[in-house]
């Protein structure tokens, strides 16, 4: 199965990907783990993105692109040997542009996307969600300070990892990314919504009810 999560920042979608990684055996792409990661490591892709993460502004589409590309091809790798039974896109696609280089990209290899998960969401509910999120930089899980605390404060209950805050969790940062999100990414929507693969669920409830939804709109 290959599919994609798209979603306002805070949507859950990070939350949602791991249950969906582990249940349909799928790998877990995330463009902005996978930035954060080369930032962390000081690699020349990290000194590129940086600034644009920090102001919580769209990386350009040609790097962003690149990269997923060279991601996918080993992934696609581990889903013909059957090691793997495909691949979920986490923040990617994020413009109109980057979905054209995707549908285009699988074309090629003779593939094409099952289903794209929208987690619809209003604003007013993400700003109090990332306010409030402190995520593993280790395994990628989320929690929430009062919502989705961890067992032990500030330690991951997956990895024990010590919890943090991300950078661009701040206020003014959240509301720049939200502004993106309506203006770049939220095209997306009709355009997968043309193509009859986009799947709408409520994402303002529990976790686990999301995760239900989720289920069954993609019958898996
Ligand atoms: P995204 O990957 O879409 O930016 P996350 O999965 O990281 O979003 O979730 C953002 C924040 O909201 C985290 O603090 C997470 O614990 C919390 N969260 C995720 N799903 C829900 C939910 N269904 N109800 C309440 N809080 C949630
Ligand atoms: P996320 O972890 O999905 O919230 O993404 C964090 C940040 O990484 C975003 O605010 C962007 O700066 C960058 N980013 C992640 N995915 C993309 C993408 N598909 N296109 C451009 N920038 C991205």
């Amino acid at each position: 199965m290959r599919l994609v999560l798209v979603g306002p920042p805070g949507a859950g979608k990070g939350t949602q990907a791991k249950f969906l990684e582990e249940r349909l055996d799928l790998v877990h792409i995330s463009t902005g783990d996978i930035f954060r990661a080369n930032i962390k490591n000081k690699t020349a892709l990290g000194q590129e993105v940086e600034a644009y993460l920090a102001k919580g502004q769209l990386v350009p589409d040609s790097l962003t692109i690149r990269m997923v590309w060279d991601r996918l091809d080993q992934v696609e790798k581990e889903v013909v040997s059957g090691e793997k039974r495909g691949w979920l896109l986490d923040g990617f696609p994020r413009t109109l542009d980057q979905a054209d280089a995707l549908k285009e990209g699988l074309a090629e290899r003779g593939l094409a996307l099952d289903a794209v998960v929208l987690l619809a969401i209003e604003d007013a509910i993400l700003v109090h969600r990332l306010v409030g999120r402190r995520t593993c930089p280790q395994c990628g899980a989320s929690y929430h300070v009062e919502d989705q605390p961890p067992k032990v404060e500030g330690i991951c209950d997956v990895c024990g990892h010590s919890l943090i805050q991300r950078e661009d969790d701040q206020e003014a940062t959240i509301r720049q990314r939200i502004d993106v999100y309506h203006g770049q990414t939220k095209p997306l929507l009709s355009y997968y919504e043309k193509e009859g693969i986009l799947l709408r669920v409520d994402a303002d409830q529990s976790v686990e009810a999301v995760s239900s939804a989720i289920s069954l709109a993609l019958q898996a």
